[in-house]
């Protein structure tokens, strides 16, 4: 079985000589206490939980899974325990608002945190991810009232959180909704439907769910804008904040799925359930973006968490495991074989996944210290620029880190040979793990086309340009520096293609919306390699300048890599990308 480390060097590397998150401290709020000593206590403290209760039961965990019984819900052995010590650390409020009982701690820090929680134990980090999602809808849009009654509970992890979109008819075309919802005299209302696919619908760890659905009232418009949002809640909360009768909602059973076996995947039965509207009648998807695009970053977040597990257990194993020796003569000699750390082969599977894996890392923080900007900059600009950014970036920092987490599993077997494939190592099971991640919260498909048919026209090109600009300016001010030449040109060479991918789909996306449709996975890769790129020139920069460790010369180490294997992908990108879609269609439905 892996052990897990959290890569806290690496966090402090990204947040504090690269982002320098610290100098945020005199703009925005959330960073006025967050001092590097500050950040780093709590990352290390976080870390130590991760590692020491989380971890060990994720095997466990995956192998007995969650058991239904008569309506109820049982985790697996340890997660009761484990949650309980969860809540009585604090950890359930970290990012949520003072005001409600949270520590309002940033996003960066969060982010880092779920890292370290995804890399222990993917299935329990589902039950604290989706209340936090729940809380930032309730938060956003709920009213005063509802604000009261659920979120102290929920910041205090004693309630949890699910999100009620999916039926069997409607997944990613949620204008097909057929849950609804009746209005009462008392103001409340009454849901009839069935959901699936519902992430800790049902479960044992806290005293009461408050489930946020999306349903439709009496004569709503046909398609997305007919949908409302409603909470509501497994037991009915009395007016002094106690728990009162069971609503009339159940688990009618559990999927039997590939991974995430501890985390319970419900079909829920809304048989004239109460529940209070949440904002405003037929705005309801409007205002579960408002918590599926934190989640989607969150999501993101999984793949990563799933990639630094998988790249440390392939480390510890390719130094251990003896087989053949090095192709230029032993390293060992004293022993029966060499470690297959030596090998070629193997370093190419492990660079990639220390290469990519710290590239995303510094993305997402990235991206977490532009949302922490977004709303907590005095200037109004600033603020929407921010949001700009956070928006374009969303769709790729889901799908390059779930692609990428799900890729690293792979390769980590790989690197395991036979022993990945079976139990023992843990490596199968973050295969297993990891698959979802590129799946939920909107597929990677459907993430490609959010940014090439919509994030990228926003605006005329205002978001876009919130990274095109800065980069494209950067890379100017950095090629008048001789040391960092390698690392410089080949990303300039890339960004050149995106430019490039960007005005052919600008052109021909727009004649014909099937090669946009054609290219838009090939598009988003090539602009997450290229922003995972721009991230690996700062993080070689900052190395340059600091004095030279061990540390700052792997980092240089990685970014060659990164510049010499990984990022020359956009070359083939480009020309997949401007072949369109002709080959893509050309074959008629029956001849397949
Ligand atoms: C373990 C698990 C947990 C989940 N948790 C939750 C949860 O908590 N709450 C919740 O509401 N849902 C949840 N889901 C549901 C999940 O979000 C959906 O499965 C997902 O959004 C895809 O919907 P679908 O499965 O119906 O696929 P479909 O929508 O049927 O899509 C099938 C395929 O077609 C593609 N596709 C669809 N439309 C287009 C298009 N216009 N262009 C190109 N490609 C297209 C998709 O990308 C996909 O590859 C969960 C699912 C699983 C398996």
């Amino acid at each position: 079985m892996p052990s897990y480390k959290a890569p806290l060097h690496d966090m402090q590397f990204i947040l504090f000589d690269v982002l320098k998150v610290q100098d945020a401290g005199n703009a925005v709020a959330a960073y006025a206490e967050m001092t590097p000593d500050v950040v780093t206590a709590i990352l290390e403290e976080a870390g130590r939980f991760c590692e020491n209760v989380l971890q060990p039961i994720n095997r466990s965990g995956d192998e007995e899974g969650c058991v239904f019984e008569s309506g109820s819900v049982r985790t697996p052995t340890g997660f009761k325990d484990a949650y309980a010590k969860f809540v009585e650390g604090g950890w359930p409020g970290i990012a949520c608002d003072p005001e409600h009982g949270g520590q309002g701690v940033p996003n960066t820090v969060n982010f880092a945190f779920e890292e370290m929680i995804c890399s222990a134990n993917l299935s329990f980090g589902l039950f604290p991810g989706l209340t936090h999602g729940a809380y930032n809808a309730l938060q956003a849009h709920g009213s005063d009232d509802l604000k009261r009654t659920y979120l102290p509970k929920m910041v205090g992890g004693s309630w949890s959180g699910t999100m009620c979109l999916t039926e069997p008819q409607c997944g990613t075309d949620l204008g097909l909704i057929r849950t609804r919802a009746e209005p009462s005299n008392d103001g409340s209302y009454r849901l009839y439907g069935t959901k699936i696919f519902i992430s800790a619908g049902e479960h044992d760890l806290t005293e009461n769910i408050v489930h946020l659905v999306l349903a439709r009232l009496p004569d709503a418009p046909a398609g997305v804008r007919g949908i409302s949002l409603f909470v509501c809640p497994k037991f009915l909360v009395q007016p002094d904040g106690n728990l009162g009768a069971r609503n009339s909602l159940a688990c009618g059973a559990l999927e039997k799925k590939m991974g995430i076996k501890a985390s319970p995947t419900c079909v829920m039965n809304f048989d004239g359930a109460t529940a209070w509207l949440v904002g405003v009648p037929n705005k309801g998807l409007a205002a579960m973006f408002t918590m599926m695009n934190t989640a989607r970053l969150m999501v993101g977040i999984q793949g990563l968490g799933v990639a630094e597990a998988a790249y440390q257990g392939a480390l510890s194993y390719a130094r251990n495991r003896l087989q053949m020796r090095a192709a230029t003569g032993p390293k060992y000699p004293d022993q029966p074989a060499d470690p297959i750390i030596v090998h070629p082969d193997i370093r190419r599977l492990l660079m990639r996944m220390k290469a990519m894996t710290e590239g995303c890392r510094a993305l997402a923080l990235w991206v977490g210290h532009e949302l922490d900007i977004s709303t907590g900059h005095p200037d109004a600009q600033r603020r929407q620029d921010a949001d700009d950014l956070v928006a374009l970036m969303t769709p790729i920092v889901k799908s390059m880190l779930t692609d990428h987490g799900f890729s690293a599993a792979n390769d980590g077997v790989q690197v395991h040979g036979g022993h990945g494939y079976i139990r023992e190592w843990g490596m199968e099971q973050l295969v297993r793990d990891a698959r979802i991640a590129q799946i939920y919260e909107g597929t990677n498909g459907i993430q490609a086309l959010d940014l090439v048919g919509r994030k990228l026209s926003m605006g005329t090109g205002r978001l876009a340009r919130q990274f095109f600009h800065p980069v494209g300016a950067y890379l100017e001010q950095m090629a008048n520096v001789p040391a960092m030449a390698e690392i410089v040109a080949p990303l300039a060479k890339a960004f050149g293609r995106l430019q490039q991918a960007t005005l052919w789909l600008g052109k021909a996306g727009t004649a014909n919306p099937d090669d946009g449709g054609a290219a838009a996975t090939d598009y988003l890769r090539m602009f997450g390699l290229v922003a995972i790129g721009y991230m690996w020139c700062r993080m070689a920069e900052t190395a340059l300048a600091g004095s030279a460790d061990n540390f700052r010369s792997a980092k240089l180490e990685c970014a060659r890599f990164y510049m010499a294997k990984i990022i020359p992908e956009t070359g083939s990108l480009l020309v997949s990308i401007t072949a369109g879609s002709k080959s893509v269609m050309a074959l008629h439905e029956d001849a397949f």
